[in-house]
């Protein structure tokens, strides 16, 4: 790791004496859940973009959020929700799919920054959960390694189906569930961090018509609306 990816308790945050601490997981996510609501409501602040924020990073990161979205290009995370510099950190895959690569950014994330919030976010119209029920529907696969996405994300239709799940919004939903589980499960990680209460996660939905990121599932955070995953 270089000098500038430090842990929490190193002590040298890059943020100095004026170094905030880090929110909880349930002060994060609604940090987050406003600035949706500003780029929602065309009111964005377009938060720590100035050229103190800047120079203030360049000593380290503390990031409120880690995010695993989909590459879409209508999904631009830090615009979504109205972030800046050195907010959130962002890992995009199409169909927001994990690999080991993922995971282990996602880890680091957590356990060597000590970022307090795992978001998880999908979105209305997603092509690849599109090629994964057409897959289904058809057995006709993408060619090359674009297969993989449809292998990824197929899991999550099925298990959307025996649950009843017929439409587009249904599958990605449950997609997004299912990845935000996968990541729970495999990463001792996160899951320990979670016990601790030190790390929340949440799966967002991002409604492309009218820009709401609708949480769907989560754990160790209080959302309205949305059922607390209990923390294996
Ligand atoms: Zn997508």
């Amino acid at each position: 790791m270089t000098s500038d990816h430090t842990t929490p308790n190193s002590g040298t945050s890059g943020y100095g004496d004026s170094d905030p601490g880090h929110l909880t997981p349930q002060e994060a996510v609604e940090l987050l859940m406003a600035g949706n609501r500003r780029f929602m409501d065309e009111d964005s602040a377009h938060p720590n973009q100035d050229r103190g924020r800047r120079e203030l990073l360049t000593g380290g990161q503390r990031p409120n959020a880690v995010v695993l979205a989909c590459s879409d290009s209508r999904v631009p995370v830090e615009i979504v929700f109205d972030q800046g510099l050195g907010d959130l950190f962002v890992i995009r895959t199409a169909g927001e799919i994990t690999d080991l690569s993922v995971l282990a950014s996602l880890e680091f994330a957590v356990v060597s920054l000590g970022v307090p919030l795992v978001v998880v976010l999908g979105h209305e119209s997603c092509g690849a959960v599109a090629a994964a029920q057409t897959a289904l529907a058809t057995g006709s696969m993408p060619p090359g390694f674009q297969r993989v996405l449809v292998e990824k994300v197929t899991p999550s239709l099925l298990a959307a189906r025996s649950q009843g799940a017929d439409t587009g919004e249904d599958f990605e939903k449950h997609h997004v569930v299912e990845i935000a589980n996968h990541i729970v499960d495999r990463s001792p990680g996160i899951m320990e961090r979670l016990r601790e209460g030190l790390c929340g996660v949440v799966g967002m939905r991002y409604r492309l018509s009218d820009g709401l990121a609708e949480p769907v599932a989560s754990y160790g955070l209080d959302i309205d609306g949305v059922a607390a995953t209990e923390v294996p």
